[in-house]
C-alpha cells in the first residue's frame, strides 16, 4: 500500500462509517485474530463495525476478545447479507479471492462498497479498491499491526487488540518458528506483550485446552502416518469413520499435519481428511525450505496458500486421492531431494 492509499484511507476513516470485516471460510487463528483485532481498532475509532465469518471455527479460538460479537453467515444469512448490502466499507482479511469465503462469494462480489484487502496469500485477485497484500508477511495479524501503525494510530493498540493480533501471529508462524518469522515479527510481538497481550495465557488457551478425544484422534492420525523416503514426503489420512469414532469437532485436526513434517529428512507433508458432508477430501500441505506447496496445490488439488503451507481439496475418494498424491510425487523428486 502506497502513501497515497494510506492518505485516502485516513480520509475515508475520518468520518463514521458502516464497516463489515470478513475472513475466509473455516477461519483459523490468523483469520479470527486479525478480524477481531481490526474490529476493536475501528470500534475505538467510532465506526459501526461487524465481523461476519462464513462458518464456524474451532472452540480453542472462542475466548478471543470480541468473540461474542461475531456473526456466522451460514446460520445468520439474512442478517449478514443486510449488513453487507448496507456497508460503506468491506475489509477482506486473510484471503486472496472471494471464492475463499464459500457461500459469501456472490454477495461480496455484487457489493459496491469500498473493499480493503489485508492479506498475505500468494496470487491475490484484483477486486479490492485498496489492496494491502504482502506474501512475505508472517500473518494477516502482523499486517493489521502495520496497517494501524501506518494510519498513525499505534497508540490506540490496547490489550484487547494486542491479544487478538498475538493469536494470529502465534498460530500462523507455528509459534514463531516458520521461515516467515522475522526480527520485525518479534519486535511487533514484543510491542503486543508490552501493550497487554498475556502470552502465556494465550498459548494455554489455544494449545492446552484439548479434549481427551482430540488426543485420541491424534493417536489415530499418527498410526496412519506413511512415509515415502525417496520423495522425502510423509502423509496422514483420516477417514470420516475415524473422525466419527473420536467425536470430531471443528479444529480437532488443526496442526496434525505438522507431525508428519516433523519427521527427520521430510520436506513435504500432507494430511487427507474425508468430509462426506461436503463431498470432498480436505487437504493440508506443508513443506520445509523452498519447496512450494502453494504451487503443488494449485497444480493438482484446486487450492493454494503459501510456499510452506497450503490447502486444497479433491473430489476423488480418500483412497484415490492418496493414490493421486503418490503418483505425482516422482515429478517433484528432484526438487524435493535438492532441498
Ligand atoms: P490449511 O492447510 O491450514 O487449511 O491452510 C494452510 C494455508 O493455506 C492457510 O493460510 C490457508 O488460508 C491457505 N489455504 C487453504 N486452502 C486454500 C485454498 O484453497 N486457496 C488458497 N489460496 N489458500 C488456501
Ligand atoms: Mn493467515
Amino acid at each position: 500500500m502506497n502513501r497515497q492509499d494510506t492518505e485516502s484511507i485516513k480520509q475515508l476513516l475520518s468520518t463514521k462509517k458502516k464497516i463489515v470485516i470478513v475472513p475466509h471460510k473455516n477461519p483459523d487463528g490468523d483469520a479470527i485474530g486479525s478480524t477481531l483485532g481490526l474490529y476493536h481498532y475501528l470500534i475505538k475509532s467510532n465506526h459501526q463495525v461487524n465481523v461476519l465469518v462464513p462458518n464456524d471455527y474451532p472452540t480453542f479460538l472462542k475466548w478471543i476478545p470480541g468473540n461474542d460479537t461475531i456473526l456466522k453467515h451460514d446460520s445468520k444469512t439474512k442478517e449478514c447479507n443486510a449488513l453487507i448490502e448496507d456497508a460503506d466499507i468491506i475489509f477482506t482479511l486473510d484471503f486472496n479471492a472471494f471464492h475463499r469465503t464459500g457461500n459469501m462469494e456472490s454477495i461480496l462480489s455484487e457489493s459496491d462498497a469500498i473493499k480493503i484487502m489485508i492479506d498475505h496469500h500468494q496470487m491475490p485477485d484484483d477486486y479490492a479498491t485498496y489492496m494491502f497484500s504482502d506474501v512475505s508477511m508472517s500473518s494477516t495479524c502482523e499486517m493489521v499491526y502495520h496497517f494501524i501503525d501506518m494510519l498513525g494510530d499505534a497508540n490506540l493498540i490496547d490489550a484487547d487488540i494486542s491479544t487478538c493480533l498475538y493469536v494470529g501471529i502465534m498460530t500462523d508462524t507455528g509459534s514463531f518458528r516458520f521461515l516467515s518469522t522475522t526480527s520485525r515479527t518479534h519486535q511487533i510481538v514484543a510491542q503486543l506483550i508490552e501493550k497487554g497481550a498475556n502470552n502465556t495465557e494465550i498459548h494455554n488457551n489455544v494449545y492446552d485446552t484439548n479434549s481427551y478425544n482430540r488426543l485420541q484422534l491424534l493417536g489415530c492420525a499418527l498410526r496412519n502416518l506413511k512415509v515415502i523416503p525417496e520423495s522425502r514426503a510423509a502423509y496422514i489420512t483420516l477417514s470420516q469413520e475415524e473422525l466419527h469414532k473420536y467425536d470430531y469437532k471443528k479444529g480437532d485436526t488443526e496442526g496434525v499435519v505438522n507431525y508428519a513434517l516433523s519427521l527427520k529428512n521430510t520436506i513435504l507433508a500432507a494430511i487427507f481428511i474425508e468430509d462426506k458432508q461436503e463431498g470432498i477430501i480436505k487437504i493440508s500441505l506443508r513443506s520445509k525450505g523452498h519447496f512450494s506447496v502453494n504451487e503443488l496445490s494449485r497444480a493438482h488439488f484446486c487450492g493454494g496458500g503459501h510456499t510452506n503451507a497450503a490447502g486444497g481439496k479433491s473430489y476423488l475418494s480418500l483412497k484415490d486421492t492418496v493414490a493421486k498424491f503418490i503418483s505425482i510425487l516422482p515429478s517433484y523428486n528432484k526438487a524435493l531431494n535438492n532441498e
